[in-house]
């Protein structure tokens, strides 16, 4: 693994220094596969060495992910936020995974970053925004979970994963490398994915758990969006799909319920770029997915007050959804080399 910034040492003996710490583990809002798989093998993890922590989520997560180990002892900021304040405010460590500015977990930033405990950042995303006190990352990661197995074989301590750890590992490195086909996936993940099998890791049942519990409204949402709403725009080389509020409504759309809709975009042959634009309670939401030279990232990053990877990233807008297409179609042009 190419590591570009480890900083980790002196937490690793911190961790084994005997001392009982009270830890507060977060990641960012509407947390996927890979933020809570992190938190939670994490949450095990640093359990195991006897420590306290407290695995805290800024908001709600999908309901696909609910039958991870530990998923009842997380706690949800947005539900239960003078309980997790304290713990924030009494933790002597905060592990920060899965994100990289602290904007991504909302209104838990600021408690965060005024916290009198060390940071910790471990993650896989581009541009880190300096908050924390030690770092473990690198974008080359296949995915935050990838780099926690790495950080607990680098801390010595490989035979503390146990199943329960291994299922979370798991999880997240199937869902961030579109169950290892993503570029991100290499050798040294499929053997990482190897020992996780070994150690208890029930790979069939995961994917299962993930992929096959459907709800019967996602299922009709996306026959919906297959044959009324995927728009070609054949010179651009890319798919452009946008929800109304209303269209969420009528086939009662709940967190997490359209994860993966903009890959089918992606699936078309000869698409370089698929954008699928959600409008969203609070603001509208905007995800990117691209194949080849187009860099989603810094396109969300420049446009769309968002970031990512370089073939997969998110943004937002706050104003309406109609003005927010408007803008992407003015815009997208302007990338016409990138697409060809
Ligand atoms: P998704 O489209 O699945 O929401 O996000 C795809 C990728 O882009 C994820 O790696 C996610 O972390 C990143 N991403 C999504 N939304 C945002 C955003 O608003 N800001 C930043 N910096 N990254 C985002
Ligand atoms: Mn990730």
């Amino acid at each position: 693994m190419h590591l570009i910034e480890d900083t980790t040492q002196k937490l690793v003996k911190k961790l084994h220094s005997g001392k009982n710490l009270k830890i507060v583990i977060t990641t960012h809002h509407k947390p996927d596969g890979d933020a809570l798989g992190s938190s939670l093998a994490m949450y095990f993890y640093l359990n195991s060495l006897g420590h306290i922590s407290t695995v805290i989520t800024p908001t709600d997560y999908p309901k696909f992910l609910h039958w991870m180990p530990g998923n009842e002892d997380v706690l949800i900021f947005e539900e239960n936020k003078k309980m997790c304040l304290n713990l924030v405010e009494q933790a002597d460590l905060i592990f920060c995974l899965d994100f990289n500015d602290l904007l991504r977990i909302n209104e838990l930033g600021e408690p965060v970053k005024n916290a009198k405990a060390e940071k910790v950042m471990i993650d896989h995303h581009l541009d880190p925004v300096k908050f924390d006190d030690y770092r473990f990352r690198s974008h080359l990661a296949s995915s935050t979970c990838e780099l926690v197995y790495n950080f607990i074989k680098k801390s010595g301590d490989t035979e503390k994963i146990s199943s329960q750890i291994a299922d979370c590992i798991y999880t997240g490195i199937m869902t961030d490398t579109g169950s290892f086909k993503f570029s991100g996936t290499t050798s040294e993940t499929h053997r990482i994915i190897a020992d996780l099998i070994d150690k208890g890791a029930k790979n069939t049942m995961i994917h299962e758990f993930v992929y096959d519990t459907n709800s019967l409204s996602r299922l009709k949402m996306m026959g919906y969006i297959l044959y009324h709403k995927i728009e070609i725009i054949p010179e651009l080389k890319t798919v452009l799909i946008s929800l109304s509020k209303e269209e969420l409504a009528e086939y009662n759309i709940k967190t997490g319920d359209t994860e993966g809709f903009v890959n089918y975009g992606l699936s078309i042959e000869g698409i370089k770029l698929s954008v699928l634009i959600i409008d969203r309670t609070r603001l509208v939401k905007i995800s990117f997915r691209s194949k080849g030279d187009f860099a989603c990232n810094e396109f969300a990053k420049k446009h769309f007050e968002g970031g990512g990877h370089k073939n997969a990233a998110g943004g937002q807008s706050s104003t309406t959804l109609e003005e927010t297409i408007k803008k992407f179609r003015e815009i997208i042009p302007l990338y016409k080399k990138q697409l060809q």
